[in-house]
């Protein structure tokens, strides 16, 4: 059973997810939806860093390779500031949609190494893109040899999946703690009331010595009055003494709990 160190009251895992436009691009997608995706590049991006440097708070980034191949100057500023770069897919592909294990373990070899060479170092941790995987990802993954992944909903805790000799940390997601159906697919709430709902799960978390992860988006998060639902978020979290992990520091408390 996963266990916040016991300095902390609870555990906080933040993550983004930089896809700027390259869901756009793989879907063929129009200029001014390109435009929407680019927003993360020219502005998003940097209020997110901003903020996060305000609070001190050190986060992980999933990046598609097209990406890091595309913005190499924002994977140098993620990376100068501290955050750990993780992987999420090449160009934003539906992974669910690739039924043969070569062309996806093709596409993973494409992924590391164009997150390789401009974070300087191979992905320890991956997040599926629209939480998606064929049934053959999670093999591949582990055939790999990453730390972790962040996609699967069957957990509120993060825990450690064993498959043959192989295995596995998991951090655990779910729909509600993102900032994009609410946001940007449905807009189906305003800031003021997502911030509401987040808070709600980080008390109940608080109150049980508990794990919340929460994905958003710089294109998303970033835009506008939004930001504020990540300042509040961190500035709630850090008064009441919340451990804010990279996914490489949650994932190796999970496969070495007892170091404290
Ligand atoms: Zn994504």
């Amino acid at each position: 059973m996963y266990k916040t160190p016991k300095e902390h009251n609870y555990t906080l895992f933040i993550s983004f997810d930089l896809d700027i436009d390259s869901a756009e691009h793989y879907k063929n997608a129009d200029p001014i939806s390109i435009s929407r995706g680019r927003f993360a590049a020219k502005r998003g991006l940097y209020k997110v860093l901003k903020t996060l440097r305000k609070y001190g708070v050190k986060v992980t980034f999933f990046v598609p390779g097209w990406v890091a191949v595309n913005y190499p100057h924002l994977i140098k500023l993620i990376i100068d500031e501290g955050h750990e770069v993780a992987a999420h897919g090449y160009i934003h592909e539906r992974l669910d949609e690739f039924k043969d294990i070569f062309y996806e373990e093709q596409l993973f070899n494409r992924m590391i190494n164009s997150i390789a060479v401009f974070a300087g170092y191979k992905p320890l941790g991956f997040r599926a893109p629209y939480w998606r995987f064929s049934n053959n990802t999670l093999s591949i993954l582990m055939k790999k040899g990453f730390l972790y992944d962040s996609s699967l909903m069957d957990d509120e805790y993060p825990y450690v999946i064993t498959m043959n000799e192989y295995s596995i940390v998991e951090l655990p997601v779910d729909w509600r703690l993102d900032d994009w159906p609410y946001l940007e697919y449905y807009r189906t709430l305003t800031p003021r009331e997502l911030l509401e709902m987040w808070l709600e799960e980080i008390k109940y978390a608080e109150e049980n010595h508990g794990y919340v992860s929460l994905t958003m988006h710089p294109q998303c998060i970033g835009r506008g009055a939004r930001i504020r639902v990540l300042e509040e978020i961190l500035s709630y979290a850090i008064k009441t003494n919340a451990w804010i992990p990279t996914g490489k520091e949650l994932a190796e408390r999970v496969v070495k709990p007892i170091s404290h």
